[in-house]
């Protein structure tokens, strides 16, 4: 199946970066938020990430003005319906996400592939929102999206054969590199990172080393680009108290509970980059490196 447009549901960190890599791969896309204030500041986003890469010169100026141009916004799940591929990126709430399902379902074509961006929610039950099992299916985007190479590509219990190839290809098309994950909790990305960083906050807690030992100890001895703690603030605190839930709902072994630290910090607001304090303090101190568009 040829897919032209697109369609993006929630344009948030993930959605707007989602949105700015179809536009400039070429695809007309409809941008859909919940209000209008939210709509303008995803566009300003996508607007400043495409600057950045003009001045990196990733990009010509021309490139920008037709992406831009390229990106329809929308106030109502609804104004999805002539595009051939919708990927969702709202919260990472179930019963939200399976009521965008369900709505999607309704207002799009039969043929239409329904993906979801979802870090650690089963594709599966998303899939039973609708009356198209076949044609659901986990598009994972990475964080920043226009930099990140990979896609997590996850197929549900019910996901075709045509759908994954239909999705694979158009994910090689845009310059990402798939990797294919079975439906299970936390797929393959965050089943394999999560435990390492709640493994990190629970050295942090029983006082192995401090952050810094423990960022330095990844960072320069296994060459990861951001230490696990420095990682951590960068994903959110609560969200990654939220996906080590999900993996320890899904598996029921004790391997999976999450640092009692964690959880704190989650309780008190201590939310990382977002909260403006985390494992590091943003406002006071320099920042810890992380990856730009
Ligand atoms: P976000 O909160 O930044 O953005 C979500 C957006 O969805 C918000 O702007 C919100 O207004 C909008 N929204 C809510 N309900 C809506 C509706 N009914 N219709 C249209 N828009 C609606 O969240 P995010 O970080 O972009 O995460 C989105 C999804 O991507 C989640 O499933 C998350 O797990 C996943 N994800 C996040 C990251 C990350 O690093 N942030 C990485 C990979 C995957």
């Amino acid at each position: 199946m040829q897919i032209k447009e697109v369609a993006v549901i929630g344009a948030g960190t993930m959605g707007s970066g989602i949105a700015h890599v179809f536009a400039l791969g070429g695809h007309p896309v409809t941008l859909v938020e919940a209000s209008q204030p939210f709509l303008d500041r995803a566009l300003a986003s996508v607007a400043k990430n495409l600057d950045r890469q003009v001045a990196k010169q990733v990009i010509s100026a021309a490139d920008k003005t037709a992406a831009l141009s390229r990106i329809k916004p929308a106030l109502n799940v609804e104004a999805a319906k002539a595009a051939q591929l919708v990927v969702e990126a709202v919260p990472e709430a179930l019963a939200l996400k399976r009521d965008v399902f369900s709505r999607l379902d309704a207002a799009c074509a039969p043929e239409t592939i329904l993906a979801s961006n979802t870090s650690s929610l089963p594709i599966t039950t998303l899939a039973a929102a609708t009356s198209r099992a076949d044609r659901v299916i986990g598009m994972h985007f990475m964080n920043p999206v226009p930099m990140m190479k990979l896609v997590e590509i996850i197929r549900g219990i019910a996901t075709s054969d045509e759908t994954y190839r239909t999705v694979h290809e158009l994910t090689v098309s845009l310059g990402k590199t798939p990797a294919c994950s079975k439906d299970f909790p936390g797929f393959l990305s965050n089943r394999i990172l999560m435990p390492m960083i709640n493994e990190a906050a629970y050295c942090l807690m029983e006082g192995i080393g401090t952050r810094e030992d423990i960022d330095t100890t990844m960072k320069l001895g296994m060459g990861h680009p951001l230490g696990p703690l420095s990682l951590a603030d960068l994903i959110g605190i609560d969200v990654c108290v939220a996906i080590m839930d999900v993996l320890y709902d899904g598996f029921k072994d004790s391997k999976y509970r999450c640092c009692p630290l964690l959880r704190q910090m989650a309780a008190a607001g201590r939310l990382g980059r977002k909260s403006g304090r985390g494992f590091y303090d943003y406002e006071a101190a320099p920042k810890p490196q992380t990856a730009k568009v």
